[in-house]
């Protein structure tokens, strides 16, 4: 006989950095029975899904589909598919997933070079266009919604100074895609991935990849065999393409619920759901300065999706993430690297972005605050939520 009790996880609400809260319609489409990955039936999800994140993606590129595995593996398609070794690349690093690019391209063989921003603060364009007129570059890489911070980058002026260069745009869109806004074809962007378990309210496990034309061109005029044989987009789009080839067994469920999830943005609107994840990150600032607590990032370059609050003076931060785990089932993340200790980092992600989670994670805070004796302006909280 088993030792081992019945599965039993508790029913949090996600509001820290990812994963986020699943929709239970994402959690239906899960449990519908799987079916072969050849079968007519899965084909046609295959194609729901293809289309329906050129919807998200807001792009007409044909290679757009989910790669079976995490953010991490969209990332690491994108690099291994264009960068051969020698190639010159470009890395933009403010956080955590800036820095994860660069491993991954030396990984790759490239020749790094990188332009920085304090964490917390968005890319300098001027910094990007000097770097560009040092050297002539293969690919440009930069995060859009550095999660590890909270900052959203502006990418027009260094999208358009990058295709002047000939260089290819990666945009890492993880804590973006459906639910900042994100125009891959009208803003020039040559390569972008994300992953399943943000904005999109689905479990982590498949990460959405687009690669447009002129990325397909450098792929396919590559002179050495693609370093990783999973991630190999030539063989990849075979299977997701008509031949229909077989390369790996997709993942029946998690394309099931991606498909589920997307429908669900299809149903709401886009730029709907952009404006939803905007609206509720404004009453969250507006809640939190009520509070006499203050935003980490400038509020031109904060991100609707993953809010940064600065943790007061005198605060032990990990015992206010404790009780609200412990006493409200609400998940927030910490800060990493150099804001390990400053911050709180706050989700507002996908289905999860709604008026009562904000409500709720400020009453929260409020009592863990007064807990550690600090003084919080309760009346004023609820004044500011009121708009
Ligand atoms: N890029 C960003 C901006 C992320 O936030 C994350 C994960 O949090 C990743 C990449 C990596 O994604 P994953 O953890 O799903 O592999």
């Amino acid at each position: 006989m088993s030792s081992y009790s019945t599965l039993n996880p508790s029913q949090r609400i996600l509001m820290g950095p990812g994963p986020s809260d699943v929709h239970p319609r994402v959690y239906s489409a899960l449990s519908a029975p799987v079916v072969g990955h050849l079968d007519p039936e899965f084909l046609q999800v295959m194609e729901d899904n293809k289309s329906l994140l050129q919807m998200v993606f807001q792009t007409q590129n044909r290679l757009t589909l989910p790669i079976s595995g995490t953010g991490s593996a969209g990332m690491e398609t994108c690099l291994v598919n264009i960068v051969e070794p020698g190639d010159q690349v470009l890395v933009c690093i403010n956080g955590v997933f800036g820095m994860r690019m660069k491993d991954v391209a030396e990984r790759c063989g490239a020749v790094v070079t990188t332009v920085e921003a304090a964490w917390g603060e968005a890319i300098a364009a001027e910094k990007v266009e000097a770097a560009l007129e040092e050297t002539a570059f293969k690919l440009v890489g930069i995060v859009h919604a550095e999660t590890s911070t909270g900052v959203l980058q502006p990418l027009g002026d260094i999208a358009k100074l990058v295709k002047e260069s000939g260089a290819l745009l990666l945009v890492d869109a993880v804590t973006s895609l459906g639910g900042v806004e994100l125009a891959v074809d009208e803003w020039g962007i040559d390569l972008c991935y994300s992953g399943t378990q943000k904005c999109l309210s689905c479990p982590p496990g498949l990460s959405p990849i687009t690669f447009s034309q002129s990325a397909l061109d450098i792929m396919q005029n590559r002179t050495s065999k693609v370093q990783s044989w999973y991630l190999d987009l030539s063989m990849i789009a075979k299977y997701w393409g008509e031949e229909r080839v077989y390369h790996h067994t997709a993942p029946i469920s998690m394309n099931y619920a991606l498909r589920e999830a997307l429908v669900l943005i299809a149903e709401e609107g886009l730029e709907q759901r952009w404006q939803r994840h905007l609206k509720n990150h404004q009453a969250l600032v507006r809640g939190i300065e009520a509070m006499g607590l203050e935003m980490a990032v400038a509020a031109e370059y904060r991100l609707p999706s993953l809010n940064s609050v600065k943790v007061p003076e005198g605060i032990d931060e990990a015992e206010v993430r404790q009780y609200l785990l412990r006493e409200f089932s609400l998940e927030i993340g910490a800060g990493l690297g150099d804001l390990k200790g400053k911050v709180w980092r706050v989700g507002l992600m996908g289905h999860a972005s709604n008026i009562k989670n904000v409500t709720l994670f400020l009453t929260a805070l409020e009592n863990a605050l007064h807990r550690q004796g600090m003084q919080v302006e309760r009346g004023a909280v609820y004044q500011a939520l009121l708009g």
